[in-house]
């Protein structure tokens, strides 16, 4: 919308949608199957947050602009750390499952309200900065909102400047700089919405910034295709690395969502990779990643497509493609849809992006993940019950080996190794008109 200069979209209802009784009455049966689901009901009861703990034991909460991925205050930035300030469970108009809750900060320095906030903000204004004040990251999710700016990039962008800064490659006459320093965060974020100071560089995003500074700010740019990566780490969940690497909007962890090893779904794992188990399981192993990320991504494109939320779909599996398709064949009576053509719209839709991204030159090279992920080492450290890291290793030596991956990923969409739809791919789609751009 920016590239085209476009504010706002506004939609003028002028007719009436009508549903036939037997849509509604599976409507409400999918519904309620969504809602009753058990991933549904922890996410109900307490939200996004619930990733926290788990990702630290696992390795997958990004800290210190990904030089690891555990934080010595998981305690304070997880689920039960929340709670202190929430004060109401909400969600989307007529959703059964409901993940999101009001919370508010009445008294100090960081007094707001807000919806959330969300895993997504928690890490990237928490333990992404150093930060481990909860307070400091419900406001910071408050100032985001009002300037409209996102919490993701913006938290990715401050993580990045105080690398540069640790490294002793960027200074600021006003700011500290340091690791979880409180003023810096505040006012980043208002310099960065008003582009002053060094908040005009910032606000580039890191992979321009980056540019700017030189003298190997590029190698702390954590971005793909220019977008700064969302809260997960790839050297310790395989499939997500290869999720953003991929995506073709750039690094986008709804783009792929590839949970099923890391929420250890067997029911699913089984039902659609029964051929793959136990493997595609194991969440350090790169071992079906590609696979497993194929099937998420098709399955996603119809959730974006059709605006249901994919914490029915992909997150959990609440909702299976089949489920979609018996929605979709009775909504349209001219359309017969079951899972498997589904899930071909799905991969129609991957191949368009795929293809308006090659007319403007990307290929390969731009299906890549920051050096730090293919060349440093990440270790996996014990958290004892408290949440605090000893310096027991439980797994060493992870990284990325994101070329063998993609030699895989590519030759299950039926693209060739410079990540190119293959004319027989697009024929194969009804996508011939595609080809005269080949
Ligand atoms: S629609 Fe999705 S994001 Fe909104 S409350 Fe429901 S589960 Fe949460």
């Amino acid at each position: 919308m920016g590239y085209k200069n476009l504010k706002a979209l506004v939609v003028n209802a002028s007719q009436e949608v009508n549903y036939s009784q037997e849509f509604k009455d599976k409507a409400i049966e999918k519904m309620k199957k969504a809602g009753t689901h058990p991933g549904s009901k922890s996410l109900r009861k307490w939200g996004t947050v619930e990733l926290v703990d788990p990702k630290n034991q696992s390795g997958d909460l990004p800290t210190r602009n990904h030089q690891s991925g555990q934080f010595n205050y998981a305690d304070k930035v997880n689920a039960k750390a929340l709670d202190n300030y929430v004060y109401q469970n909400t969600g989307c108009y007529s959703c059964p499952i409901r993940c999101s809750r009001l919370s508010k900060v009445e008294n100090g320095d960081y007094q707001a309200e807000i919806e959330g906030p969300e895993y997504e903000t928690i890490n990237s204004m928490g333990p992404m900065v150093d930060n481990h004040d909860m307070e400091l990251i419900i406001y910071a999710n408050k100032l985001c909102n009002e300037y409209g700016i996102d919490t993701i990039s913006t938290g990715v962008i401050i993580s990045f400047a105080m690398e540069c800064h640790e490294k002793g490659i960027l200074d600021d006459e006003e700011l500290s700089l340091e690791w979880g320093d409180k003023e810096t965060i505040t006012e980043l974020i208002k310099k960065i919405a008003f582009r002053e100071g060094l908040g005009d560089l910032l606000a580039e995003g890191c992979y321009r910034a980056a540019k700017k500074i030189g003298q190997g700010a590029e190698e702390l740019a954590m971005h793909v295709k220019k977008m700064e990566i969302p809260m997960q780490e790839p050297r310790a969940s395989k499939a997500m690395g290869l999720g953003h690497a991929t995506s073709n909007r750039g690094a986008d962890h709804l783009y792929g969502l590839p949970t099923i090893d890391l929420t250890g779904n067997v029911e699913v794992a089984e039902k659609y990779f029964s051929e793959y188990m136990p493997q595609i399981l194991e969440v350090y192993s790169q071992k079906y990643k590609p696979e497993m990320l194929s099937f998420t991504q098709e399955y996603n494109a119809i959730s974006d497509a059709l605006g249901v939320c994919k914490f029915s779909t992909t997150e959990n599996f609440a909702l299976l493609p089949e489920d979609i398709a018996e929605g979709i064949s009775l909504l349209r009576e001219d359309l017969d849809f079951d899972e498997e053509e589904l899930l071909k719209a799905g991969e129609r839709i991957i191949n368009l992006e795929r293809m308006y991204n090659y007319r403007h030159g990307m290929t390969r090279s731009a299906d890549n993940l920051p050096e730090r992920f293919l060349k440093d080492s990440l270790n996996i450290y014990e958290v004892e019950k408290d949440n605090k890291l000893t310096d027991k290793v439980v797994v060493e030596n992870l990284k990325v080996d994101l070329d063998q991956m993609l030699d895989i990923y590519y030759q299950l969409r039926g693209w060739n190794q410079k990540g190119v739809p293959t004319e027989e791919k697009l024929k194969e789609l009804d996508m011939e008109e595609l080809i005269k751009d080949l």
